[in-house]
């Protein structure tokens, strides 16, 4: 099992299964006993309870990998930013917001959410204010909206040990994900770049390992998905209705993941592709794109 990290009254509670989807790390705060994010590992979080505590739960964003284990927190104060509050008032909502329009996704989804990730409509108990400051006793913390992944992503810096959470702007081989029905990839590379610009000493993460210390670019992946997007525009079709399948989703993870992956990747490449329309490097002829 991994080690807890600790930086001043910052600790990073690392996730089963290697920080891997399903699940996701989160972040505890020591004496004001915040914890950010719930899908870590069922046992930590009980532990936590039985131990220091746990007297608010503040969320990043909406999806299903950071609720895993909501329901172990019920009654404390959830806070979140009210730009991610809609997808989980409701199933329906949360599958909209992902963009999902195909009925047998739905209908896998709406079994799965509820056995795999306790899904039941949440209302939050309180918004946070973009760029507000909160004092927390043993540190502050700034409260950073960073869109792109989700429409009220939050990263947090906690100023005193310089260490910023910046959960799904992850550095991991897959790269930041903005294939949501609200996804974006400028505000994607807007937000990683003010977050790169933050006086950090170390980086949390929700994924994987998830603590960097040193010299970090959550931006690299970025530049290789626009080169392949490039390399395969021409002839592309504008609406494209197969996309390729990935051996790699289709292995590793569970049907109904895989798909939301492969729809996820199809609009990461229209996205980078209209990207590159704006820019000149690729046009748009009869419907498909083409190469300049
Ligand atoms: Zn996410």
């Amino acid at each position: 099992m991994a080690e807890e990290r600790a930086f001043g009254p910052v600790r990073l509670i690392p996730a089963a299964n290697q920080g891997r989807y399903p699940h996701s790390n989160s972040v505890y705060v020591d004496g004001a006993g915040i914890l950010i994010d719930t899908g870590a590992d069922e046992a930590r979080y009980r532990a936590l309870l039985a131990g220091p505590g746990v007297k608010e739960v503040w969320l990043s964003h909406w999806h299903e990998d950071h609720l895993k284990y909501l329901d172990l927190f019920d009654g404390l104060p959830l806070r979140m930013m009210a730009d991610d509050a809609e997808p989980l008032t409701g199933i329906e909502a949360f599958l909209d917001c992902y963009g999902m329009p195909q009925e047998e996704y739905r209908e896998y989804w709406r079994r799965v959410l509820p056995a795999d990730f306790q899904f039941r409509p949440r209302r939050p108990t309180r918004y946070f204010a973009p760029g507000e400051t909160i004092d927390l006793g043993t540190c502050t913390v700034d409260v950073i909206h960073a869109p792109g992944h989700t429409p009220g992503f939050t990263a947090f810096f906690f100023h005193e040990p310089a260490v910023l959470f910046m959960g799904d702007y992850d550095l991991t081989r897959f790269g930041p994900w903005y294939g949501d029905r609200d996804g974006s990839i400028d505000e994607t590379i807007a937000s990683v770049r003010r977050l790169q610009r933050l006086p950090a000493k170390v980086w949390l993460t929700s994924h994987e390992s998830g603590c960097f210390e040193g010299d970090v670019s959550g931006l690299r992946r970025l530049p290789r998905r626009h080169r392949r997007a490039r390399g395969q525009a021409a002839g592309f079709p504008r609406r494209a209705t197969r996309w390729r399948r990935s051996s790699r989703s289709a292995s590793s993870a569970s049907r109904g993941a895989a798909r939301l992956l492969r729809m996820g990747r199809r609009r990461h490449h229209g996205q980078h592709l209209e990207r590159l329309v704006k820019n000149g490097a690729v046009v748009l002829k009869d419907e498909r794109y083409q190469r300049v």
